[in-house]
Formats: C-alpha cells, structure tokens, sequence
C-alpha cells in the first residue's frame, strides 16, 4: 500500500479536492465559462454561482452578511493585504511566514514571546494579528485576548476554519484558504467586519472595487462547496483526528526521548512531535520511503535549513527542535494507516538513533 492516501498524514499542508467539490466545479471549467462581471446569461450564471460560495463560506465561518467576504488567491495574498495596508502592526512570535515575513520585511512589531503571554505592546498599534491554530504546532490562541488595546484585530485561521470550533465573532478581520479543507488550491479569502482595506490589486470594480482580477470563478465555487462541506462534517472530523491522535500516541508509548507539543487546547489536527537524537529531515525521507507523507514543520518553508522560528520561540532546545515532525490528520486516514504510522515511525527512530550513536 506504499504512497497510497491512507499514509498521506500532511493535511496541514493541504488536502485532496474533495470529489463533491470537484463535481461542483466542472461546469464552471465547462460550460458555464462567462465572466462573473459580464451582463449576459453566461455572465448572470457564473455571477450567481460565486454569490452562492460566498454565502457558505460566509456561514462556514458564522459572518453575519456575505460581502463582509473578499475572495483572494489564498491566504498568503489576505494575510499580505492587511499587513501592507496597516501601518502600526504587531504581530505573534507564532505566525505563519505569511504574516510573519511580510512583518519582518516591512519592519512591523513582532512580539517576543514573553510580550505575547503577558499580552504587553511596547507601542501602541492598529492592528495586532494572532492565529487561530498554529500550522506547526497545532496549538491555538484567541486573538480577542487582544480587544480593548485600542487596535483592530485580525487572526489567520487558516487552520482553524472548518476544523475546530472557531467563528469571526469579534474580530475585525480573519484570513483563510479553500485547500486545507479539501476544496482548490490557490483561493481563498479576506473577511472583514467594518472597513476593508484600502484596494492592494488596482484593476476593475471586482470584488466591489476592493480586489481587480477577473474573479476565478471554478475555484471560488469549489470553495464554497468545500465550505459547505464542512459546515456538515467538521464534528465528525474533528471526532476522527481526536481518534486517529490518540491511538498515534498510545502506540509510540514505548518509545524514549519523545516530546509531544501539546496542551489541552491544541488542534487534534496536527501533532508535532519530537524525537531527541534524530534529524526530522532524515526522519521524513525514511518514512517517505515507506510510503508515509509527513512534514518538518511548515511545507512553506521545508526547503529552507533556517530553524522554524515557531519552535525556536516556543523556546525549544535545539535537539529537540532538529528532531521535530509533524503530523496531520485528515478524511481519508484510518485507525490502520495511523497504527502503521506509528511502528513505522518507531522503528525508523530506533534504526537512526543506532546509526547515529555507531558513528
Ligand atoms: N496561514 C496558515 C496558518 C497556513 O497554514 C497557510 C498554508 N500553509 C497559509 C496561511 C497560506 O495559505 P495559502 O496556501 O492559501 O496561501
């Protein structure tokens, strides 16, 4: 069963299109090609298939009106927007490079660790940004700890829509992607409660003129069906990773020097884990050879040998952040597949650890 989706365990990285949502796009890669802006039967039908999507990702994360939505290329391109249009950002130590490079690069506030637990900002800002779930760790904060400091407040809840229990609900802004919850790649949105930002894409009036492009219309309608997917099924997934986590730890049990990066409020979707006295990297390749999709840590930045700045500010030491994976949960993994994972896991450790000690 080498490579087959069973052993795929890096839904935090993305996820297959799901075939309801892959069936909802067809016509619109077919016949129903018309541009959403046209004023035309072909133009009212696309048009009317992207108001649909945005109601159910509207409801997906329990906004209270859909043009509060603005469809982007994904997450990467909100999170982008908001950090280019404030001035006076802070941001967590945790975020995603999304956030988190656009911070550094246009010199924004990045909390210290110490300043984000004791929610301290040395200046005042206007917009402060904190994650919902974190892609590496899985852990979750609440960026409303952060109301009444006099700024607005955003959360990138890529990792929380559609799988932990998480709405808008007094926040001014939240950014998310369609393909961490088995709709396309390279769509997803900008929520906002009061005022958007000013316009990032110069071009025609799409979007209500905040965003030019014409509008991606398959893509916006897969996003809307993966929403309303969701909708229906994330207590059942949620059930199932919470499940699939359990029995991972439970058979690792016997295994020594093994950190697990969690507390009572992580996400049951992703599990980093820690093995003292391994390379994560050497770790992948053996298991991927096996026929096991694991990640390092971010997909985003697996090709960089830059420490995760994630790990390095949840102030781990540095064997154990060499020897740190991720794993993550999704639909088409089962109780089996997560067995095999973990023996596979246990034995790859123990074979590396002895080379490692031979040399
Ligand atoms: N934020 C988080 C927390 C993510 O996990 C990701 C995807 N790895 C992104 C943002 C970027 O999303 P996208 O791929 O849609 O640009």
């Amino acid at each position: 069963m080498a490579n087959s989706i069973e052993r795929y365990f890096d839904y935090a990285a993305t996820s297959p299109l799901d075939r309801r949502v892959l069936d909802a796009m067809l016509p619109y890669l077919g016949e129903a090609f018309g541009n959403a802006n046209s004023l035309h039967q072909f133009g009212y039908r696309a048009r009317e298939a992207v108001e649909t999507a945005r109601l159910q990702v509207a409801r997906l994360l329990g906004a209270e009106d859909p043009s509060q939505i603005i469809f982007t290329s994904g997450a990467t391109e909100a999170n982008n927007w908001l950090l280019q249009r404030f001035d006076g950002v802070a941001v967590s130590p945790f975020e995603h490079s999304s956030v988190y490079e656009p911070a550094r690069q246009l010199s924004k506030l990045i909390l210290s660790p110490r300043e984000f637990a004791e929610g301290l900002l040395r200046v005042p800002v206007n917009l402060i940004s904190v994650m919902a779930v974190n892609n590496e760790t899985g852990e979750r904060w609440d960026a409303r700890d952060w109301s009444g400091k006099g700024a607005l407040l955003h959360s990138d809840a890529t990792q929380a829509v559609g799988k932990v229990p998480w709405t808008v609900d007094g926040l001014d802004f939240a950014t998310c992607s369609a393909h961490k919850i088995y709709g396309p790649k390279g769509i997803g949105c900008l929520y906002f409660s009061t005022d958007p930002p000013e316009t990032f894409i110069y071009g025609g009036e799409q979007e209500n003129g905040h965003r030019g492009g014409t509008l991606n219309v398959p893509s916006i309608v897969g996003f809307g069906a993966a929403a309303a997917i969701a909708a229906d099924e994330r207590e059942a997934d949620f059930t199932q990773a919470k499940q699939l986590r359990w029995a991972i730890l439970d058979d690792l049990r016997t295994l020594s020097d093994v950190r697990v990066h969690e507390n009572d409020k992580t996400s049951p979707f992703i599990m980093s884990i820690s093995f003292a006295g391994v390379e994560g990297e050497t770790l992948l390749v053996e298991v991927d050879r096996l026929g096991f999709a694991l990640s390092a840590g971010a997909a985003c930045s697996s090709r960089s040998n830059e420490p995760s700045h994630v790990l390095t500010a949840m102030g781990l030491e540095e064997e154990w952040r060499r020897g740190t994976v991720r794993i993550s949960f999704g639909r088409h993994c089962t109780r089996d597949s997560a067995a095999a994972l973990a023996r596979t896991l246990a034995q790859s450790v123990e074979k590396l650890r002895t080379m490692t000690s031979r040399q």
